[in-house]
C-alpha cells in the first residue's frame, strides 16, 4: 500500500512514537490488574488535557460511539432534548435522541456562521425545559467553530445538561470542561490527538452520572451504556475487552500533546496563515465567521471537478485533502491542519499541490499560496528551526 500524505480533517498523520508503542507486547487486560492502572492513568491525562477532574473513558469504536454512547445513556423515552446546529454533526445529533425514544428540538444556526450566543438566549428565555442539548464544537464538514465556552455555561444556567461533540476540536483547540462547563466532551482517536481511528473518548461529569442513575427505564443499549464503565477501576471490572495496542497508542499520543507547551499557538498560527493563502490566491472560504483552527474549508471555484482536483494532487503529489459530504458535497475542499498534520512543511507543501493542481484544472492563483503561507506563519517556523 503506497501511503498518500493525508492532510485531511481525519484521520490525521501518526507519529513514529504512536506507532511504535502500539506494538509494544500485551497483556490480558481483563485479567490483568497492572492495566486497569494503566486505563486510568491515560483517562486522568486525557483530563487534564481536557482541564477537568471529571471522569475519563476510553471505548472502543470511533467518534461516533461517543456520540451515540452520550445520547443512549442520557435519554429516556419521551425526553426533550435540544439540538443545536448549523452543520452536519449538529443536526446528526438528533438521530441519536430519536432512536433512543427522545424528541429532539432544534435550535438552528445559520450554516455560514458560528452559533450566535444572543439568539440563543432568547430562544432559552422562551423554552428551556430540556434534559440535555447537544452541540458541536468544530463541525468538521463545514469547519465551523462553535463558542463552546459561552453555550455551554448559559444552557446549564438553565439546568440543562451539556453534551459537546469536540471530536475535531479536542487537541487542536482549547477546551476546558470544567470553565466551561462541560457534562460529557467527546473525542476520537484520530482528529488531533493524532492516533489511528479506532477509540472514543468522553469526559463524564457528576451531574451526567446522576442523570443516568436516576433513570425510570434502563439504558438501551449495552454497548453504549456509560453507566457500566463508572466503577471499572473499584469492580476490576471492563464491560468487554479493551483493545489494548490502541490505548497503549493513545496514551503516547496524549503525551505527545501534553509534552507540546505551544500546541494550541501553532494551530492558531497555521490555521490563520492557511486562510490567508487561499484568500490571497482568489479563493474564497466557506464559513463567513467562526474559523476553525483545525480545518479549513475553501469552496471549490466555479467550474472545477473536486474528486478530480484531489485525484490530482495524490497522483502528482502524493498528497490527501478531503471534499466533504451532505449539502457539502463538490461544493468545499477540506485541508485538516490538525494534530501531526499542524505543521508549516507540511501545510506549504499541501498549498503547492493544490495550487499546482488548480491551474492544472484552469484557476489561475492572484498570489502564490505557498509564499503567502509561510510569509504569515513566521513564528511557526522560527519555533521548529
Ligand atoms: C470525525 C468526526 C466524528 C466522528 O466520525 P467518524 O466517522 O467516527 O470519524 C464526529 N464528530 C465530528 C465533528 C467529527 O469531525
Amino acid at each position: 500500500m503506497k501511503v498518500p500524505m493525508i492532510m485531511t480533517p481525519g484521520p490525521t498523520q501518526v507519529n513514529e512514537n504512536v506507532r511504535f508503542s502500539r506494538a509494544t507486547q500485551t497483556t490480558n487486560p481483563d485479567l490483568d490488574l497492572q492495566f486497569y492502572d494503566f486505563y486510568k492513568e491515560t483517562c486522568e491525562k486525557i483530563g487534564k488535557m481536557l482541564k477537568t477532574k471529571n471522569e475519563v473513558r476510553v471505548l472502543s469504536g470511533e467518534g461516533i460511539l461517543g456520540l451515540e454512547a452520550a445520547c443512549a445513556s442520557l435519554t429516556e423515552p419521551g425526553d426533550r432534548v435540544l439540538v443545536i446546529e448549523n452543520g452536519i454533526f449538529g443536526e446528526g445529533f438528533a438521530d441519536f435522541v430519536k432512536l433512543y425514544g427522545g424528541e429532539p428540538f432544534f435550535f438552528r444556526g445559520d450554516k455560514k456562521h458560528k452559533i450566535s450566543i444572543e439568539e440563543l438566549k432568547n430562544f432559552l428565555d422562551i423554552d428551556s425545559d430540556f434534559k440535555y442539548a447537544t452541540v458541536v464544537h468544530c463541525d468538521t464538514p463545514s469547519g465551523a467553530l462553535n463558542d463552546i465556552n459561552e453555550i455551554c455555561p448559559l444552557l446549564k444556567e438553565k439546568g440543562i445538561l451539556t453534551v459537546v461533540d469536540s471530536v475535531a476540536a479536542m487537541g487542536g483547540e482549547e477546551i476546558k470542561v470544567d470553565d466551561w462547563k462541560i457534562d460529557i466532551a467527546i473525542g476520537g482517536s484520530q482528529k488531533c490527538i493524532s492516533a489511528p481511528p479506532g477509540l472514543t473518548l468522553l469526559s463524564i461529569s457528576e451531574d451526567a452520572f446522576k442523570a443516568m442513575e436516576n433513570r425510570k427505564v434502563p439504558i438501551a443499549s449495552f454497548y453504549c451504556n456509560l453507566l457500566s464503565w463508572k466503577n471499572y477501576y473499584e469492580d476490576k471490572w471492563f464491560p468487554y475487552t479493551p483493545p489494548i495496542s490502541d490505548i497503549v497508542g493513545l496514551s503516547t499520543a496524549i503525551d505527545n500533546i501534553l509534552k507540546d507547551d505551544n500546541i494550541l499557538l501553532r494551530h492558531d498560527k497555521i490555521a490563520s496563515a492557511t486562510r490567508a493563502a487561499v484568500v490571497y490566491a482568489g479563493l474564497s472560504l466557506y464559513m463567513k465567521d467562526g474559523f476553525s483552527n483545525t480545518v479549513t474549508v475553501v469552496q471549490v471555484p466555479h467550474g472545477i471537478d473536486d474528486k478530480k482536483l484531489r485525484e490530482y494532487m495524490v497522483q502528482n503529489y502524493n498528497v490527501m485533502i478531503a471534499g466533504s459530504f451532505g449539502y457539502l458535497e463538490g461544493r468545499v475542499l477540506r485541508i485538516g491542519h490538525m494534530g501531526e498534520n499542524a505543521y508549516p512543511d507540511k501545510v506549504s507543501y499541501t498549498l503547492f499541490a493544490l495550487q499546482k493542481a488548480l491551474e492544472h484544472y484552469g484557476f489561475k492563483c492572484e498570489h502564490d499560496m505557498c509564499k503567502t503561507f509561510l510569509d504569515n506563519s513566521p513564528f511557526v517556523i522560527s519555533e521548529k528551526a
